[in-house]
């Protein structure tokens, strides 16, 4: 219980500290992003390095998705609408099986036969499905090789996601400190991704379990109700 109160009084801190930021922030982004335009146009660039530039570009995107992110999590009038999990998952099957291949990732699906209809934003819903991936390859990355399976399940009321890899893992000491703002142990790493995941899910009135061994892996679940006509 005493955990709980910190950590919602860090992200309410957190909050506010991003919103006065976040304009300072998307300056130079914008720059940087003008930049890297301007050169992925360039005829001379090898194609090697005009792939650097792409993925720069992409990463700059991603930055400023995670601005934007973060910041419409005090927002309260996004688009929610009805979700089909099986056609957002095969959304990210499609955006991320070359990034997880790109880093000897073995990234397997499951698709089930039932359909499964949850409520919330899409472009929300998508964000921590990557968010989560995305932890996983760069657990893996650390180990060598690896694979993710994600699949998709049916629990009593409830739609469960599921992704685990067989990654690093973590020690009962860094699941704790899990989903705290900034917390992260990778170099360049923002510390916001599982946070922003959890506040999210949060929203949709679900909730996001993990289960992780050092050494073995770690398995997310999202959790969340399920809408009238799944089946
Ligand atoms: P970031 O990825 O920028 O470090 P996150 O909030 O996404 O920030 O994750 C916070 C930290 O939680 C990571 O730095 C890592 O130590 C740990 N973590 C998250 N997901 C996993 C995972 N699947 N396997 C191992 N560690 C993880
Ligand atoms: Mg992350």
């Amino acid at each position: 219980l005493h955990l709980e109160v910190q950590r919602t009084e860090k992200i309410h801190i957190v909050g506010q500290l991003a919103a006065s930021v976040a304009h300072e922030v998307r300056n130079p982004l914008t720059t940087v992003k003008g930049f890297l335009q301007m050169l992925s146009q360039d005829s001379h660039l090898s194609s090697e390095h005009k792939y650097y530039v792409s993925i720069s570009l992409e990463e700059i995107n991603r930055a400023n998705s995670i601005i934007q992110d973060y910041l419409s999590l005090a927002k309260t009038d996004v688009h929610i609408e009805r979700l089909n999990i099986a056609e957002e998952i095969l959304f990210i099957q499609k955006s991320v099986s070359f990034y997880a291949a790109l880093h000897n990732v073995l990234l397997n699906f499951h698709h089930p036969a039932f359909k499964l209809f949850v409520k919330g934003n899409r472009e929300k819903f998508r964000q921590v499905l990557l968010n989560l991936i995305k932890n996983s390859v760069e657990a893996i990355q650390q180990k060598g090789k690896g694979k993710i399976n994600v699949r998709i399940l049916k629990k009593d009321k409830q739609a469960v996601i599921e992704i685990e890899d067989d990654g690093i893992g973590m020690s009962p000491e860094e699941l704790q400190r899990l989903g705290l703002p900034f917390y992260s142990t990778k170099e360049s790493g923002t510390g916001l991704g599982t946070m922003v995941s959890y506040k999210i899910i949060e929203s949709m009135h679900g909730e996001i379990k993990v289960i992780s061994k050092k050494g073995k892996g770690t398995c997310f679940s999202i959790l969340l109700p399920l809408e009238p006509g799944s089946e």
